[in-house]
């Protein structure tokens, strides 16, 4: 069946208006917030649980690929279609099924905005904890998918650790419904294996996650040092210190400024780095967490701890934070963020190395990332149209991963692999694990129907981010 008939097909079932194949509508779905592009052949915006097998279905009889897709801040190439198939977009299936609160459970449809979960649980006490600093606009079944992290991972964990259960539909159309409301189930862990897969297994249609409670009190502090060797020992020394903050983000010099003339957060423009540190507990546990905090930082040459007063200079800390990104769009027709992990004592002498990497290359690279976790974020200026410093940087971010690599570390923290890293899966796994996996893929999603052409390596090298130059403008995520 060609797509026009399968358009057709599904208008009766999906509703007119929740089919698009027009040319300049598929052009919409063309990227993710990552570097590569490709034109999906039908995109499509399914209700319903049944919407959703009914499409799966029809793509499976015309052996078309489904590729799902949330907000598309993916900064893997995950949600677009390489072999021009079909786009499922979640942005219909929005709604928040059920809050328990009493059990600490939320049932939510893929397609909540992360942010909005919490919106609508916190006049109750409560917060989704899994923060991705695109929480504003990345959905659930996207963080789900993704495995997603965020500045509080360190303290509360990534996504899996929220999840406990989720209705999947699989590539032949029946629907699996994985674990529940209870903290663990009987069985093989089908929830915390789907979690992370990228939507290559199976199509997440409901999810039930955690709810945490708003800690009593919480404190945000800005650490500001002359420079970024003295940062990065800092957070080495707070952990080993036995402060466990529940996050620990750092800005060097260069991402800050650019942070500082976009948002006005207050980081201090003559600053070699600044740590974003915050703890919570309860309201009498602050002052001697903040005490803590603020004496090892001293001991690390921080030249100032500044302590949030109130909740409005707090929100304006993280709004530098969860801001860095768009401020740094503001600077070039585009730029890479890398996603990368190293084990937290190695941090110092890897950001020695980037910058070394940088030089090599003549580029500047910024640093704005998740230091608790050991969780960088390079990030590289460049200019898409240019051919030359697209290869460039590649070839910086593969020498950067596979420094993470070398040092036990790993090519995505939680980004995800997709289309951009999935040519580097051998930098970090045998061909026989990379075998068990391909089986899995074989066993759960035989017909490759699903999202293909992601995460396992291909033969296809770096081709497929070829299409990516032909991108005028605004890669940057
Ligand atoms: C400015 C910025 C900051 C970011 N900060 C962070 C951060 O701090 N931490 C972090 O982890 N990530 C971060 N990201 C990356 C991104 O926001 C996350 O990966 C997020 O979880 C993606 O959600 P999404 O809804 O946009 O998913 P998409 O980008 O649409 O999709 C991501 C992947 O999930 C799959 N997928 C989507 N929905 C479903 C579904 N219902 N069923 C099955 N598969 C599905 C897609 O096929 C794709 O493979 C950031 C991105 C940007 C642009």
């Amino acid at each position: 069946m060609r797509l026009s008939a399968i358009a057709r097909q599904l208008r009766k079932t999906l509703g007119r208006d929740a089919v698009l194949d027009r040319p300049e509508d598929l052009m919409l779905y063309e990227y993710d917030a990552g570097v590569a592009k490709a034109t999906p052949g039908l995109v499509v915006f399914p209700q319903t649980t049944e919407h959703v097998v009914a499409v799966v279905k029809a793509a499976r009889e015309a052996q078309v690929s489904i590729v799902p897709r949330g907000a598309g801040t993916g900064l893997s190439g995950g949600s677009i279609s390489r072999d021009c198939g079909i786009v499922m977009v979640f942005s219909r299936m929005n709604r928040i099924l059920e809050l328990d609160l009493m059990n600490l459970r939320a049932v939510v449809q893929p397609g909540v905005v992360n942010l909005d979960l919490s919106a609508a649980v916190n006049p109750e006490g409560f917060y989704f904890a899994p923060d991705p600093s695109s929480q504003r606009a990345c959905t659930i079944g996207g963080n789900v998918a993704a495995n997603s992290g965020g500045p509080h991972t360190l303290a509360y964990g990534v996504t899996v650790n929220h999840v406990t259960g989720m209705e999947v539909v699989l590539a032949d159309g029946h629907v699996a419904r994985l674990g529940g409301k209870a903290a663990d189930s009987a069985g093989y862990d089908l929830t915390g294996f789907f979690v992370g897969t990228e939507g290559t297994l199976g199509i997440v249609t409901a999810v039930t996650v955690k709810l945490s409670r708003i800690s009593e009190a919480v404190s945000t502090m800005l650490a500001i040092f002359n420079t970024v060797d003295d940062a990065a020992n800092t957070v080495v020394a707070l952990t080993a210190g036995g402060i466990t903050p529940t996050a620990l983000e750092m800005l060097d010099g260069w991402t800050l400024r650019t942070v500082e003339e976009a948002t006005h957060a207050g980081y201090p423009m003559d600053s070699g780095a600044v740590l974003l540190i915050e703890v919570e507990g309860l309201r009498e546990s602050i002052p001697e967490q903040q005490a803590a905090v603020t004496e090892i930082c001293r001991r690390q040459n921080a030249r100032e701890v500044r302590i949030a007063r109130n909740e409005t200079e707090r929100q304006l800390l993280w709004a530098g934070r969860k801001n860095a990104f768009a401020a740094i769009g503001r600077l070039a027709n585009s730029y890479y963020t890398q996603d990368g992990v190293v084990p937290r004592t190695r941090i110092p002498a890897t950001l020695r190395y980037i910058d070394e990497v940088g030089k090599k290359y003549g580029v500047h690279i910024g640093n704005v990332f998740h230091a608790g976790d050991g969780n960088l974020h390079p990030v590289i200026l460049y200019d898409l149209r240019d051919p030359e410093q697209v290869e460039q940087v590649h070839r910086i971010s593969q020498e950067i991963l596979q420094w993470c690599v070398e040092l036990g570390g790993s090519i995505t923290g939680e980004h995800g692999v997709g289309l951009e890293k999935q040519n580097m899966m051998p930098m970090m796994f045998s061909p026989d694990e990379l075998e068990v996996m391909e089986r899995l893929r074989r066993a759960i999603n035989p017909s490759a129907v699903l999202n293909p052409g992601k995460i396992l390596p291909t033969t296809l090298g770096c081709g497929e981010i070829n299409v990516a130059r032909a991108r005028p403008r605004g890669a940057h995520p």
